[in-house]
Parts: C-alpha cells; structure tokens; sequence
C-alpha cells in the first residue's frame, strides 16, 4: 500500500549529460532507486542539461539505456532543465529585483589572471571548498549608474550572489539535516557554510543559470524530500540551503554518499571510459556484477 501522497518520500537522481554514467554515477542512482522502493517512495530522473555547450543527446540517451540495463525504473516524464529556463529567469530576477545579485563582468581567465598577480606578491588568496579563487567582487562597489551603462552597453555578464547581503538576510543559522557523511552532532545537523563560496553564480555567461540556482528550484518544485548524492557535493548543500532560505523554499534532507575512487585513489571521472557502465555491459558484465563491484 502506498504511503498518503503528501507524506510519499521523493528521490531523484540528476545526471549531466556531458559524458557516460560510471561506476560513481551507478552508486548513486541505485541507492536513490533502491531507498525510495524501500521507504515506498517515488523516484525521479532529472536530466541537468544546462551547460549546452557540453551536453548532448547522444549522452542523455546513454545515460538512459545505463540506467535501464542497471534494472532501474522512474517516473514519467523525465524534467530536462534545459526546457525550463524560463523559471530560472524568473527566480534570477526576483533576486535582481532585491538587489541580492550584482552584474560580474570578469571571465574565468580574467579571474586566474588578477589571482595570479596578487599571489605573484607572495599572498594567497581564498579558495571556495573546490579550490577554485572566490570572485573579486569589484563590481559590487559599482554605483547603480555605472552598472546600468554597463549593462545597457550589452557587455556579456554572469549573475552572482552578494553573499555578504544574502547572509544579513538570514535570521537563524542555516544548518540541514544530514543522513550520510560528514561531521553531524547526535541530532544529524550540519552547519552550513554559504560564505566559504564567496559571491557565487546564479547565472552563468553562457547559460541563464548555473548548476545551483537549477538544483535548488527543481528539487522544490519537484518536491524532492530526499536528496541523496556524493560527497564531493557535501559543501555545495550551504549554497543550497541559502537559496532555499532566500527564495523560501522547502528543503529535504541530505545524505552524501562516499565516493568510488579509481585505481589512481582520485574520484572517478567521465572521460575514463574503463570505468564506463557502458563499458563493463560491453566485457559482458551483469548488474549485479556492478552491485557486488559497488559493495551494495
Ligand atoms: N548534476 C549534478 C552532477 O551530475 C548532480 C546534481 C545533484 O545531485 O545535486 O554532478
């Protein structure tokens, strides 16, 4: 018998489609597949195609027949992002309209190079948890003339968050519950940490959103109860529990599985294709083959 709709358990798996589904990605579909029938949940596929430049409908399709061959089966129809970024849009500009984003004119490549100077003097500048160099952030300081001839110049910009501004919005600590990894108290809370990611896009130069804007809103609108995903997603749940508190919107609980690492000792990735699903089905692999390779 089915638990009362509203109370149903929503898992989902949300693979990019910029490359083959590897052994990390099986690991994570199937514990998402596997605990939504155990807890007589539903269980959705959400294909996060905003990055057009790299994904393709030749992955998209692989990714499919993976996940069949795999035994998993999920709710119709799937939700492609790339056919909803007029609601992204619409979230992008309630946050414009609050003044909690600001216009970043800077490319990557001009980021590396201001970073490099200034660690060329022998000082090091701050890192988000992936490493990368948190945004300069001059344009904050740009008064609403300038922004505006900028803009109206039609010079390519992403959005980012102030995320000074953003975290003066808060009223109480931000902290999610947490079934997986990483370091909860006896209750499960995580503390979350939104400013270790400085001012971070919502909007990208070529896409109008970015991978967290997308995740946030989907998983509300799909009312996803569950998220469950690796952990090299641990840090970015912050960001997400930010916009979710900015935009008030509900927020699931988190589990963080451990990662599969390669022979190397480092996280898989797409381009290894040894580590392929596709590839293990082709050397006449069974699923369940995969569920012993992946200790399930
Ligand atoms: N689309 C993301 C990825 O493939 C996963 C998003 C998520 O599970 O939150 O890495």
């Amino acid at each position: 018998m089915n638990k009362p709709a509203s109370k149903q358990p929503v898992f989902r798996f949300a693979p990019s489609p910029n490359g083959q589904l590897h052994l990390g990605h099986a690991l994570s579909a199937i514990l998402n597949h596997d605990m939504a029938k155990r807890e007589l949940g539903r269980f959705l596929l959400r294909i996060e195609d905003i990055d057009i430049a790299r994904s393709t409908p030749e992955f998209e399709a692989g990714i499919i027949a993976d996940l069949k061959w795999l035994g998993l089966d999920w709710e119709q129809p799937v939700r492609r992002q790339s056919e909803h970024l007029d609601l992204y849009r619409q979230s992008l500009g309630q946050l414009i309209a609050r003044d909690l984003v600001y216009p970043a004119f800077l490319t990557r490549g001009a980021i590396k190079t201001a970073v490099g100077e200034f660690e060329a003097r022998g000082k090091t500048w701050p890192r988000d948890p992936d490493g990368a160099p948190l945004y300069p952030g001059e344009e904050r300081r740009l008064s609403d003339d300038a922004r505006q001839r900028m803009l109206a110049g039609g010079k390519p910009h992403a959005w980012r968050l102030d995320m000074a501004k953003a975290m003066a919005q808060l009223k109480e600590p931000l902290t999610w519950q947490e079934s997986g990894s990483g370091p909860t108290d006896e209750t499960g809370l995580i503390a979350a940490d939104p400013s270790a990611w400085g001012d971070v896009v919502l909007s990208r130069l070529d896409a109008p959103s970015s991978y967290h804007l997308a995740v946030t809103l989907d998983d509300a609108l799909q009312g996803v109860s569950h998220v469950v995903r690796g952990s090299d997603l641990f840090h970015a749940t912050s960001v997400h529990r930010l916009l979710q508190t900015l935009l008030d919107l509900p927020h699931p609980v988190y589990h963080h599985h451990r990662l599969i690492l390669g022979p190397d000792g480092r996280k898989l990735s797409k381009s290894n294709r040894d580590t392929g699903i596709a590839a293990f089905r082709e050397a006449g692999k069974t699923p369940d083959d995969i569920r012993q390779m992946l200790l399930l």
